[in-house]
């Protein structure tokens, strides 16, 4: 058990470091491209005395200030969620999933998401290492804080943005009529699908 743990922990930090190294490499190859054009550019402006190298050292750090700001905010190429909300503070939807989860098999804990910065600085909520940073996954699609017998989140103090503000109540993919209590039958269909498509946020 504890060889098979470590097994698929490798192969998590595996996929994670390919995602960096391609990340790395495509970067890399970019960088020179567009450095060897930008060169060549100034070169010519310079030589045709329509800039001086004055000018250009100027213009350069005010806009190196710009797009470190820039970048910092995009999170350099890993996806966070859209608008950061604190959690703790979040108005969560009220529903009696105690009740209904022997029906519904916690349908929502298959959704793929970004987590926030607050959920990746708490470190509680684990990220998928080859995918920064959504929600970590079981090859079941099944999101690896689930507790696979009750369908109970483990962390549920701690969950994500995205599982407060899950409504099922409408979705027809989960319920065909929620007050009743009568699930869609091809539920276990969605389930099965492994490419992440099964249940996605609206
Ligand atoms: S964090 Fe909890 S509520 Fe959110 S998807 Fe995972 S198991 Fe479900």
């Amino acid at each position: 058990m504890q060889v098979e743990a470590l097994e698929e922990l490798r192969e998590e930090v595996v996929e994670g470091l390919r995602y960096v190294h391609y990340q790395l490499g495509a970067n890399t190859g970019k960088a020179l491209e567009v450095s060897s054009f930008l060169y060549a550019l100034i070169e010519l402006l310079i030589e045709r005395g329509i800039i001086t190298e004055k000018e250009l050292n100027e213009r350069k750090i005010a806009v190196a200030d710009r797009l470190v700001k820039k970048f910092q905010e995009l999170g350099m190429g890993a996806v966070f969620q859209e608008k950061e909300q604190d959690k703790y503070g979040f108005d969560d939807v009220q529903i009696d999933c105690e009740i209904r989860r022997h029906l519904c098999k916690a349908a929502c804990c298959k959704m793929s998401f970004a987590l926030s910065r607050e959920d990746i600085e708490e470190g509680i909520v684990k990220w998928d290492l080859g995918h920064p940073y959504m929600i970590a996954k079981e090859e079941s699609g099944y999101c690896v804080h689930l507790e696979k017998t009750t369908h109970r989140c483990k962390i549920w103090k701690n969950r994500p943005v995205p599982c407060r503000a899950f409504d099922c109540r409408n979705d027809r993919r989960i319920w065909l009529d929620f007050e009743n209590m009568i699930v869609n039958q091809k539920l276990p269909e969605v389930f099965e699908r492994r490419d992440g498509q099964g249940i996605k946020l609206k």
